[in-house]
């Protein structure tokens, strides 16, 4: 697919112009997309690890959340799309209501894939990424296991790479050292 900023980029010197150089086009390598992690206190405690893709945010219940220590492998249930607006979500789902209980934002930022064509790389259940969060950072991979599950629930594991970003869990445990919201400071009344 052609991208739609090339002659408009072809034409100018962004380095002695200081004009923009534009968002990059979805699918472009290099493109910079939302990531969101949202922690959710309902009937049991979990994260929600979203990615923005094709125009809605992919999402996981990891149960015991991300853990910066490559040798650390965390399960991560995949469920329905979410949108994108979904992101910026914070507060209380009513009792009785799906997914009931407390939401902070956790950590959120931009993320980029390593593949050429992400869209690929997630059908294919292998997902190599960057993210530049305020929490979260470096290389991660998420990788789509055959173990049990549902089709519309496959199991995924979420695992940090080796690089400067990845820490012994046994020298730090960043969900524990930093347990609040990155958008208010919102701490989540234990549940
Ligand atoms: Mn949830």
């Amino acid at each position: 697919m052609a991208n739609p900023l090339s002659e408009y980029r072809r034409k100018r010197d962004f380095a002695r112009s200081a004009e923009p150089r534009g968002r990059r086009a979805p699918g472009e390598r290099g493109d910079e997309r939302r990531f969101v992690i949202q922690k959710h206190a309902a009937r049991q405690l979990h994260y929600d690890f979203r990615l923005e893709l094709d125009g809605t945010l992919k999402s996981w219940a990891v149960p015991k959340g991300p853990s910066l220590d490559p040798a650390i492998k965390r399960l991560a249930v995949q469920v329905e799309d979410h949108p994108v607006e979904y992101a910026e979500f914070e507060g209380r789902i009513p009792a009785g209501e799906y997914g009931a209980g407390e939401v902070i934002v956790w950590d959120c930022g931009t993320w980029q894939a390593e593949d050429e064509d992400p869209a690929a790389a997630y059908a294919a259940g292998k997902l190599k990424f960057q993210l530049r969060g305020e929490k979260l950072a470096g290389g991660w991979l998420l990788l789509r296991t055959r173990l049990g599950g549902r089709a519309d629930q496959a199991q995924w594991l979420l695992i940090k790479e080796e690089d400067a970003a990845a820490r012994p869990e046994a020298d730090y445990d960043v969900l524990a050292e930093r347990p609040d919201s990155v958008l208010s400071g919102a701490r989540l009344d234990p549940p």
